[in-house]
């Protein structure tokens, strides 16, 4: 139904031969190798002067998103339990491997919860000059799926196609990568895309992650995109916001959606005053970090939101993305706000 609603051509879906399987899960390491440098000649950069952050959100492509989306659904599940898991995370990898000529780094942080092991997938580009030690800039997704609200459902075995939670916010992040790279010149600041594990599962892959940050912390934000994909009442998203360190980043977030004409409408700014947002945007802003959460709602339903009663529920499917338009308002947000950002340095 995604395709026939905007247009855009059939996805292909994974291949079906089982990718390696993820290593054991071991005490959260340091930093992670890193990729092998990439052998290919990195292209030359774009003049400075053919910039523009508003042009440049421009070339999301929703086409792309919706690709990624198909094929993060295609595997099954994405519960670290099921053999799913490890395919998506091949997916992304292979999605990111792809772009690494442009001076990406990928690492892989792992980490367990209850002896499940967990992988959070970190992708990094830093100014062709090298990374400041503070001011970096953090926008995630968790790639991770559930099925946990319909009955009997077993997460080892069965499916948990997790299309709007959180496929969307996944392949809009992977799309970001792909926007971002040949502008890597315009970056004054460090722009890490954080793909993170076992959301799902109390938000353990982002808590894991903003525990092994240095001190003192080096983010000055935190964007998290999580369920945007649905909404056929209003192009409507929630945006939490945690504790006082946070308004600037929210004020900012709802000034480029005027500022680009985004057409987000409702932009709801809510403060989450806890970490019972479910939200990986919450371990950054607990930590304080300013961090906001981008959902198409968080809360109950009403006049503009009737409500996905598909999420956490093995119907969760493409079909269930009923508002593309929304989705692509969402990664242009996202992505607005972290240039901005990562320009200033
Ligand atoms: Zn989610």
């Amino acid at each position: 139904m995604l395709a026939a609603a905007c247009g855009v051509p059939a996805s292909r879906t994974l291949d079906p031969a089982p990718s390696a399987p993820s290593a054991q899960a071991t005490q959260l390491p340091g930093p992670a190798a890193p990729t092998p440098a990439p052998t290919a000649t990195p292209p030359p950069t774009l003049a400075p002067a053919a910039f523009s952050v508003a042009a440049t959100i421009e070339t999301i492509d929703l086409a792309k998103m919706n690709d990624h989306l198909v094929a993060l659904t295609s595997v099954g599940s994405r519960d670290p339990r099921h053999p799913g898991h490890a395919r998506a995370i091949a997916y992304i990898k292979e999605q990111l491997s792809a772009l690494a000529y442009w001076g990406w780094r990928i690492e892989s942080q792992r980490t367990s919860y209850q002896g499940i092991p967990l992988e959070n997938i970190v992708a990094t580009l830093d100014p062709p000059a090298g990374a400041p030690a503070t001011g970096w800039v953090n926008v995630s997704a968790h790639y991770d799926s559930t099925a946990n609200r319909t009955p009997g459902w077993r997460p080892a075995i069965d499916p948990a196609p997790g299309a709007d939670d959180n496929a969307t916010g996944t392949a809009a992040l992977l799309e970001l990568a792909r926007v971002v790279s040949p502008h890597r010149a315009q970056l004054r600041t460090r722009l890490v895309l954080a793909f993170f594990d076992g959301e799902e599962l109390f938000f353990k892959g982002s808590a894991a992650y903003v525990a092994s940050l240095p001190r003192p912390l080096p983010y000055k934000a935190a964007i998290n995109l999580d369920m945007v994909g649905f909404n056929p009442l209003a192009d409507r998203l929630d945006l939490l916001w945690y504790t006082s360190a946070s308004a600037g980043l929210r004020d900012q977030v709802v000034a480029a959606n005027r500022t680009y004409a985004i057409g987000v409408s409702p932009l709801n700014a809510q403060f989450a005053a806890d970490g019972s947002t479910i939200m990986d945007a919450a371990p950054f802003g607990l930590a304080g970090i300013p961090s906001v959460a981008i959902c198409q709602r968080y809360g109950v339903n009403d006049a503009t939101f009737p409500g996905n009663d598909t999420f956490h529920t093995v119907n969760d499917t493409p079909d269930k993305i009923t508002n593309p338009r929304l989705w692509l308002k969402a990664a242009k947000l996202t992505l607005a706000v972290a240039l901005e950002l990562a320009r200033q340095g």
